[in-house]
């Protein structure tokens, strides 16, 4: 599934938040024995209305939606990456993370300290990026160290060396991986690839406000999303301590809640949705009696690929797929109904998987 790494400076909120996504989890946590759970990770179901409507009609033992992890990433302060150097720890949970979630603090409170003394969201953002690119670059120093000594025994190598000193070169002047203008060679895409580096991962960033900018942008806000835009980076507005009161809200009380403050959606169901806009994912289901069930997936992913979601073996030994498209599946009620008018399409190796595709493998074992 998708995993998001929350990064962001002292005091803008990340604890608030990663407190109501566990508060989320904890509150699923029965339904997803199969999910570990560990003091850094939080895993929150996808919210996905077309699960609820599949279950309606299949009426099934347990309804599993989607999962994805949040992992709180500590030890982000300014300097982080210089003396002691980040730790390892900090860089296994980044590295794992699909994307990054940088919280940035864009609501003034005289009560809250900012560590640099004001608000200002562009210089929280600069400085943060400036330690990954930091923790980035000593990544890629070590790496060409070794890559020099195995140099000789390798000739093959050269390539891999020459795009790392030029990434190297790049990222002196503080800028990110993602921005690269050298990687579109077989040896630099092989590379990136292996290093997982962190500022070539996805960023979303999140303007965590207090209510009166939940509707209405404040001028902190204009500004991340202005500096946003010339990445190409996502941007989501939250007020985390509402977020906290939410989870655990039931169906009524939890929409006149946000009502009142004059918004349709929680932040947290924002940021899962703007993850899986920002990484190309989709969701196919499963849809049996005992079990009615959301994957992840790529745009573009083909059946046997999608079916690996589930288990390597279906992938392995997978034969043909039937599918109903969701529409036909709600349609006409029962899978019996789907075959009956002729809407079941037996597809092979080759199909690509639609968003909300209804599906059923067939598989050597
Ligand atoms: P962290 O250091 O980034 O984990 O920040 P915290 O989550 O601990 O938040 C720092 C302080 O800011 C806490 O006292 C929070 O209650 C407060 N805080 C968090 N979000 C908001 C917000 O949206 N508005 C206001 N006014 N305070 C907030």
């Amino acid at each position: 599934g998708l995993s998001i790494g929350i990064v962001g400076l002292p005091n803008v909120g990340k604890s608030t938040l990663f407190n109501a996504l566990t508060k989320a989890q904890n509150a699923e946590s029965a339904n997803y024995p199969f999910c570990t759970i560990e003091p850094n990770k939080a895993v929150v179901p996808v919210p996905d209305p077309r699960l609820d409507k599949l279950s309606e009609l299949v009426h099934p033992q347990r309804v599993l939606h989607a999962t994805v992890d949040f992992i709180d990433i500590a030890g982000l302060v300014k300097g982080a990456s210089r003396g002691e150097g980040l730790g390892n720890k900090f860089l296994a949970n980044i590295r794992e993370a699909d994307a990054i979630l940088h919280v940035v603090r864009c609501f003034e409170n005289d009560d809250v300290v900012h560590v640099d003394g004001s608000v200002d969201p562009i210089r929280d953002i600069e400085v943060i990026e400036a330690e990954l690119v930091m923790a980035d670059t000593q990544t890629l120093e070590n790496r060409l160290d070794r890559m020099r000594k195995q140099l000789k025994g390798d000739k093959k190598l050269q390539a891999k060396v020459d795009c790392c000193a030029a990434l190297l070169e790049h990222m002196s002047a503080i800028r990110p991986a993602s921005s690269f203008p050298g990687r579109d060679n077989d040896a630099c895409r092989e590379l990136m690839r292996e290093l997982q580096l962190i500022t070539d991962k996805n960023i979303i960033y999140c303007c965590n406000v207090d209510d009166d900018a939940l509707v209405d942008d404040n001028e902190f806000v204009t500004r991340v999303r202005e500096y946003a835009a010339q990445s190409g980076s996502g941007v989501v507005k939250i007020n985390a301590r509402m977020e906290e009161e939410l989870v655990g809200m039931e169906d009524e009380e939890y929409r006149e809640f946000l009502e009142s403050y004059g918004v349709s959606e929680s932040g947290l169901d924002l940021i899962i949705r703007s993850g899986y806009a920002t990484l190309g994912l989709i969701s196919y289901f499963t849809a049996g009696v005992k079990e009615v069930r959301a994957w992840t997936i790529h745009e573009g992913d083909t059946a046997p690929k999608a079916a690996g979601v589930i288990h390597t073996d279906f992938e392995r030994g997978f034969i043909r797929a039937e599918v109903i498209g969701y529409d036909d599946y709600v349609a006409n009620g029962t899978e019996a109904a789907c075959r009956a008018k002729g809407v079941l399409r037996v597809e092979g190796k080759e199909y690509v998987v639609h968003d909300g595709d209804v599906m059923h493998f067939l598989f050597n074992v």
